[in-house]
Formats: structure tokens, C-alpha cells, sequence
């Protein structure tokens, strides 16, 4: 079954658009946008986070008089991102396995322009709706970071960046990453292991105190990467450790990271050696880094309250989630926006088996119609 939200999803996906650069797929937008009679502009964002391109923000004025609604997506995809050869099998849509497909997030692309296109030309009248197409989201949400916020008129609306159709995320978790550095003493492991102290021996100790994974039901934490050592035959002078701790409530992460910090000083204080005379102590450098602050939109929100009903009118499975991990809408949301995440039908996303199936792109492209319809309706008004 081939039709024009497929083709359309194929023809964006050729497109290459690693984070940082976005330019072609943003001057495609930009013309798609533009003949849909949107006026499309861009911030200078890029400058900042060194790419090519800044974020698109597309604005259709509607025939209803309310509220701009927002609905975003983001231009950027992870790697190996270029030469995507999408296959189309079973009626799913993958990449060839030497890429991944860039349904992440070319889905919400299509799935917002595709449903505008329909509601034009059925002459459906609608609200305003600014579309935003931010980049360089998936490599640290640094388009919503960096976006001009003076040329957003819309306060509310929705990023299509999540899985499953009909789900609603309206929690994410703040996340603060951490490096610790472990320095010991470097010695020769053979003539005087006595003079040395083991960057090493301390860092396994520290961790093996450690409580990593899920922390509780709104906290997890992991050391994703360890370095240190140089040659066999020598005691490691240092080693280097890259963390993450991530929570849905913020005194919980500064209350588990700081745990963490202090095991790691704890462990180094007790190591040291003497070498004529001299006390060497092993020591512990270590910086924390908040990286995205917290969604937590309440769930009687009216966007959310849209969202659901929406999906219930077209016999979508509504539901809210919370996520796990954080998106531009975090980083909303901490600008006062409140922009719940929709599932688009991407899948296996950020691996060589990123796949959607045609009726997911198809059923997105009505639930969003439908969301449009209902907003319009309606109107937003915010209880917080
Ligand atoms: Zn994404």
C-alpha cells in the first residue's frame, strides 16, 4: 500500500540530516512550509551550537480566532544517519540495516505537515499553528536550548517525539551528568608496587559501593564510561568516570548524586603511601552538570485533557505516560511552555532497526488532524 504520507516519509528520509547538519532537510521544510502558506523563519540558534542551520518555526495563521497552537518536531537524526535507503516490507518502512531510518523524527515531520495539508484542502477551518522544527535536539536538545523564544507565539502544543500512537508523555526526568576523576600514584608494578597507589583499586571500590540502575520508581543512575592506565606494568596514576544520575524529583538527584560524589572521596581518602618521607594521598576531582531540567505537566491540563479526547475520537487507545528520557519539551518547559510529548509510531529508534509501520504513520497523521480540530474547538486554558 503506497500512499502520500508514505512517499512523503520516504522523501524526507533520503534526506541527510545528522545533528549539526540539518541545512537541506531545513530548506526543504522551509519550501514545503512556505508553498502550504506558511511564512517560515529561522533564529540563529547554529551560531551557538555550531551546526548549519538554525530552527525553523513555520506560522499558519488559521481561520479561527485563538491561541497559536504549537507542534514540534525535531530536523536532526542521530548517526549513521547518511545515505538512508528506506525499504518499505510487510508494510513497514526500514532502513536497508546499514543506517538507521530517521523515524525519529521524521514521523512528527510528516505526521504535522501531512495533517495541515489534509485540513486545507478539505477547507476545514482551523486555529493558528506555529510549527517548530528544531535541530540538533538528539545531541543535547541544543536547538530548544538555544531557540529565540521572542518568536514563539503559542504557549502550548505538542512535540511529536515519543512511540506509541495515543500515548501522551507529560513527565520526564532532570538529569544531571557527572565526571569524577580518580589520581593515584603512579609505579612500577614489579620494582616498587609499595610506592604506588592504584587509581584503579580505588575507582572498583567506589563503584562496588554503589547503587546503579533503578534507584527507586523516579530515580536511575549509571557510570556509562571508565578510562584509565597506561601500560600493564605500571599503577595507574589516573582514571576517569562519566555518570549520569536522572530523577523525576530534583532533590532526590542532588541527594543521590551528591551520595555518589562523597563515596568516591570517602573510598580515596583512605588510600595513601610513604616514599622517603613523603605521604602521597590519592584524591578525587569531580564536576556535576545539570543537563535538562524536569517535565512534569499536570495531567488535567487542557492540552493534555485535547490530546487524549482526540485519540478517543478516532478510536486510538489513549494514554499518559511518563518517559524516561529528556527531549526539547524538558527544555519548554522550564521556558513556561507546557508541551506534552505524542507517540508518532516510531520504533527501535537510535539503531540500525529503526522502523514505523504505514498504518502508524497514517493513524498519526489523523490523530494530529484531529488534535488540530478539537484545539481549535476549544481554545487552551492553562490551570497553572
Ligand atoms: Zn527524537
Amino acid at each position: 500500500m503506497k500512499s502520500r504520507v508514505v512517499d512523503y516519509f520516504i522523501s524526507l528520509v533520503k534526506i541527510d540530516s545528522e545533528s549539526k547538519d540539518e541545512l537541506a532537510m531545513a530548506q526543504r521544510m522551509r519550501d514545503d512550509l512556505t508553498a502550504m502558506g506558511a511564512e517560515v523563519v529561522f533564529d540563529n540558534a547554529h551560531v551557538k551550537t555550531k551546526g548549519n542551520v538554525g530552527n525553523l518555526l513555520a506560522r499558519f495563521s488559521g481561520q479561527i480566532d485563538k491561541e497559536p497552537l504549537l507542534l514540534c518536531s525535531h530536523l536532526d537524526t542521530v548517526k549513521p544517519g547518511k545515505g538512508i535507503k528506506p525499504i518499505v516490507k510487510d508494510g513497514k518502512i526500514f532502513s536497508d540495516g546499514s543506517t538507521i531510518l530517521g523515524a525519529d523524527d521524521k514521523s512528527g515531520i510528516v505526521e504535522i505537515v501531512e495533517a495541515i495539508r489534509r485540513l486545507q484542502e478539505r477547507q476545514i477551518a482551523f486555529a493558528p499553528i506555529e510549527v517548530l522544527l528544531t535541530i540538533s535536539e538528539e545531541i543535547g536538545l541544543f536547538g530548544g536550548k538555544n531557540l529565540d523564544y521572542s518568536l514563539l507565539k503559542a504557549k502550548t502544543g505538542y512535540s511529536l517525539d515519543s512511540h506509541r500512537i495515543g500515548s501522551v508523555v507529560i513527565q520526564a526526568p532532570t538529569l544531571n551528568k557527572f565526571d569524577i576523576k580518580v589520581f593515584g600514584k603512579e609505579s612500577h608494578s614489579g620494582a616498587c608496587p609499595e610506592r604506588g597507589i592504584s587509581a584503579i583499586q580505588i575507582a572498583a571500590e567506589a563503584i562496588s559501593k554503589l547503587k546503579l540502575g533503578r534507584i527507586d520508581e523516579e530515580t536511575t543512575a549509571n557510570i556509562g564510561i571508565i578510562k584509565g592506565g597506561v601500560a600493564r606494568n605500571i599503577i595507574p596514576n589516573e582514571v576517569t568516570l562519566e555518570g549520569e544520575v536522572r530523577s523525576h524529583n530534583i532533590e532526590k538527584l542532588e541527594k543521590i548524586t551528591g551520595a555518589i560524589l562523597n563515596i568516591f572521596n570517602e573510598t580515596a581518602q583512605q588510600y595513601q603511601v610513604e616514599v622517603k618521607n613523603q605521604i602521597y594521598k590519592s584524591r578525587v576531582d569531580s564536576k556535576v552538570t545539570n543537563d535538562f531540567p524536569a517535565l512534569k505537566i499536570d495531567k488535567n491540563e487542557e492540552v493534555v485533557k485535547i490530546a487524549l479526547q482526540a485519540a478517543e475520537n478516532i478510536g486510538l487507545e489513549p494514554k499518559v505516560e511518563i518517559g524516561g528520557g529528556g527531549s526539547d519539551s524538558n527544555i519548554f518547559y522550564s521556558h513556561g511552555l507546557n508541551i506534552p510529548i505524542l507517540g508518532t509510531g516510531m520504533q527501535d529508534v537510535h539503531s540500525l532497526k529503526e522502523n514505523i509501520s504505514i498504518s502508524d504513520l497514517e493513524k498519526g497523521t489523523l490523530w494530529i488532524m484531529e488534535i488540530i480540530k478539537e484545539y481549535s474547538k476549544r481554545g487552551i486554558r492553562n490551570i497553572s
